[in-house]
């Protein structure tokens, strides 16, 4: 059996006509003789006005209660979409996970798909029949309904297709793929065709928006290839596989941005075991996300300066816990908000010799200073003055030959 999984995001479901849009893709593969499982978000904006609703009624909801009434959007968009292919002829029925069932772990909320039990879709589908089903929701051992986190959509869509061996996975959203950089930012951003698991998962700052980037981690473990592609535009969105089915790869694969970060740096710190863990530990306890570390070697022995990036609203919170602690010894703090790390990311890396000159030499043709420089295998990032964002993209996108 050649099986495609169709999963289709709120935006695309959002209206009647899109409803009617979805049903004619589906048809489209119901011609090329694929056995078809659809996957349905719910119409957008109906998850967020649930869980309003659920604040509204009791700041102290019941998860098993919330996950009902959160899962329930799905519902409708499944029964409008099945309703729409048995309009156009097409056999067709919504399947809600407790009536296949697909079987979740662990808490309400935040339950995690680990079965899918095949029988009665595999049925359906030798009968010809095109199965909707309800994304984002399972049950657990209880037979109690349960969501598997926001956007989690995706994940359900990945884990089906693991589990029926599909051929491809395709990720219909409101954009037409992932893109060499952002495309609000840069005019010559351009659509990737092909992307490896590796390379879309570091670029997580742009490829979040096209998709939940823990899905793209189940999609590398199970070698499961997928599509992102518009519901809107005719047209090949980007493929997200493994490196092998790469030919002629592209040195680097795209660039990613960040926005609003600040730089900490520590000024003569003690040069001793211990000293990061201290300085770290309260800012993760007060849940600050830390992003790049770097330490200077020590040129005396007994001290180095610390410097590592947070977002810039952590940057008060962040100056009071260091300040304020007595475990940690230093000369000087210097803060700097308005800071912006710019990465390369590409498997080409690996075997290229001479990429980091090359970023380099860029960005310092365009008088752009580096503050901050971390790599690894397949990505390189440093940190400049927020102001020079643009110069920069524009820059190494022209260096590593990404306009077209
Ligand atoms: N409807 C759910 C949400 O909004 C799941 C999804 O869209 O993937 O989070
Ligand atoms: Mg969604």
């Amino acid at each position: 059996m050649k099986i495609v999984v169709l999963k289709f995001g709120g935006t695309s479901v959002g209206s009647i006509k899109r409803i009617k849009n979805v049903a004619k893709i589906i048809n489209s593969y119901h011609k090329k003789k694929y056995k078809i499982i659809v996957v349905s978000s719910a119409m957008s904006g109906v998850t967020n006005k649930l869980i309003r609703i659920s604040k509204d009624v009791s700041n102290n909801f019941s998860p098993s209660e919330y996950d009902v009434l959160v899962s329930s959007g799905e519902q409708v968009a499944c029964s409008l979409i099945a309703a729409r292919l048995s309009h156009l002829g097409l056999k067709s029925r919504s399947w809600l996970s407790w009536q296949i069932p697909i079987i979740t772990l662990g808490d309400h909320k935040n339950s995690k798909i680990v079965s899918i039990y095949r029988k009665k879709i595999l049925n359906y589908l030798k009968k010809g029949g095109i199965p909707v089903v309800a994304g984002f929701q399972g049950i657990n051992i209880n037979d109690r309904i349960t969501t598997i986190g926001r956007g989690g959509s995706d994940a359900s869509a990945i884990v089906l297709a693991k589990f029926f061996k599909a051929e491809r996975c395709i990720i219909y959203t409101d954009v037409e793929g992932v893109y060499t950089t952002d495309p609000n930012k840069l005019k010559k951003a351009r659509k990737i065709k092909v992307i490896s698991y590796e390379e879309m998962l570091e670029m997580a700052s742009l490829g979040a928006k096209v998709m939940q980037p823990v899905s793209i981690q189940d999609a590398r473990l199970n070698r499961i290839n997928v599509e992102v592609k518009s519901s809107f535009k005719k047209g090949t969105g980007t493929l997200i596989t493994k490196r092998k089915n790469i030919i002629n790869n592209k040195i680097i694969a795209g660039i990613s941005s960040t926005q609003n970060d600040a730089k900490v740096s520590l000024v003569g710190v003690k040069d001793k075991p211990g000293v990061a863990a201290k300085i770290f530990k309260p800012l993760s306890e007060n849940l600050i996300n830390v992003d790049m570390v770097v330490q200077n070697i020590s040129a005396n022995g007994k001290e180095t300066d610390l410097t590592f990036t947070i977002k810039s609203d952590d940057l008060n919170k962040t100056k009071k816990i260091i300040g304020s602690n007595k475990n940690i010894k230093f000369r000087k703090l210097l803060l700097k908000k308005n800071v912006s790390k710019i990465s390369i990311i590409g498997v080409g890396m690996i075997t290229t010799p001479g990429v980091t000159f090359r970023m380099f030499q860029a960005l310092a043709n365009k008088k752009i200073n580096i503050q901050v420089i971390s790599t690894s295998e397949i990505k390189i990032s440093v940190l400049i003055d927020k102001k020079n964002t643009n110069k920069a993209l524009i820059a190494l996108h022209k260096e590593f030959k990404l306009n077209r």
